[in-house]
């Protein structure tokens, strides 16, 4: 075989691209030894806020913490219901749980895999507290009607979001909800090196008490009004990130570029595409094609070295850690079928296109259409 591998997403290209400011960071960081908070966490969450038009951005360790905490401090707790989707990374509901409430499960949308606002609806008890809509493969959920549902029963409504500056009409996530929930795990849109986590809101009480909660609840050196934790972001990662986070909307039309790409050379397969609504503007962190013979066409793609990938593929309802939910096969009957047939194609702003011609050759030699 003498073609190299083409991987699902590839940072040593980014890193590449991006060295001299992410190396003068890093050194800064270090010469400064100011490690733990201070200017760094404080100068990347001014700068995230405002790119999310938000007014304020609390840093947090991780986008699992970044959840926990936000349920966390708009007082989510023992015996109550956190509503989200079973077609996610198990972070989501693990952060539900972490936070001491439930996660309760309600189907996805068929055509762009996202919490279902009328299943959602239908879901809502009396225990029910929040709303905890993902936006998965860098698209934005229905928050429009989410939104709508969350008021109508005074209930929170908080992003959990894989899509960094994805639009809705023109309105960026972080701001379509009481508050959202970044992760800059490395292979997102915008990732550190290392964990990392924001979390954006409105909200000035709230943000304020996100800053005490991932600081062990701190009001000052030595003490601490509450009991909360050691999450916050460290200032390494905040460096990296700052010094990232110029170049992320350019990477993210980099990333549609790539994304329109894919559509036309996948036109004429029998390939399902990525559906997109309307009014919907999205920053694919993945681009995830569907197919009844995805496990087929996964190991042929290997074997032709394609890193292609399955996010996600077991629903958090059929998690062996969720066994106690008591939610078999058949619970929620459309996340159970994409998880049997999405497909992840490689995608990294500094794809090439011979690369990517040579993904959907590939894709095309095996889903012709009949
Ligand atoms: C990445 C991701 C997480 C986990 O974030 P970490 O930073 O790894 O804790 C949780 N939920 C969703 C939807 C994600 O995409």
């Amino acid at each position: 075989m003498d073609q190299s591998t083409i991987p699902l997403v590839d940072l040593k290209a980014q890193y590449t691209a991006l060295r001299a400011d992410i190396d003068a960071a890093i050194a800064r960081v270090i010469a400064n030894t100011s490690f733990i908070m201070g200017p760094e966490v404080r100068a990347f969450e001014e700068a995230f806020a405002a790119w999310c038009q938000t007014r304020y951005a609390v840093g947090v360790s991780s986008g699992t913490a970044a959840i926990e905490l936000t349920l966390r401090a708009l007082g989510v707790g023992p015996g109550d219901e956190v509503i989200t989707t079973p077609h996610t990374f198990i972070a989501t509901a693990e952060a539900i749980s972490a936070a001491s409430a439930t996660p309760v499960f309600a189907d996805i949308d068929p055509a762009t895999y996202n919490l279902d606002p009328a299943a959602a609806e239908a879901a809502i008890t009396p225990r029910t507290r929040a709303l905890l809509p993902v936006h998965l493969y860098g698209q934005p959920a229905d928050m429009d009607a989410l939104a709508d549902i969350a008021q109508r029963h005074g209930l929170a409504l908080v992003e959990a979001a894989q899509a960094h500056g994805a639009q809705i009409n023109g309105r960026r996530v972080g701001g379509l909800g009481h508050a959202a929930c970044f992760s800059f795990y490395p292979g997102k849109n915008l990732g550190a090196y290392g964990d990392g986590g924001a979390v954006t809101t409105d909200d000035e009480a709230l943000a304020g008490r996100l800053r005490k909660l991932r600081d062990h609840g701190r009001s000052s050196k030595y003490v601490h009004d509450e009991l909360g934790y050691g999450h916050r972001l460290d200032a390494l990662q905040a460096a990296i990130l700052a010094a990232k986070l110029p170049h992320l909307d350019a990477a993210n039309a980099a990333r549609r570029r790539l994304s329109a790409r894919y559509n036309e050379l996948l036109a004429d397969t029998d390939l399902i595409l990525p559906f997109v609504p309307e009014d919907v503007t999205p920053v694919w962190h993945l681009y995830v094609v569907r197919t009844p013979r995805r496990d087929e066409l996964l190991a042929s793609l290997r074997k032709q070295g394609i890193e292609a990938g399955i996010h996600y593929p077991l629903p958090l309802h059929l998690q062996p850690a969720y066994r106690g939910l008591g939610l078999g096969p058949g619970s929620f009957p459309v996340a159970e079928a994409a998880a049997q047939q999405v497909l992840s194609l490689p995608l990294f702003p500094e794809m090439t296109d011979e690369q990517q011609e040579r993904v959907a050759a590939a894709l095309r030699y095996h889903s012709r259409r009949a």
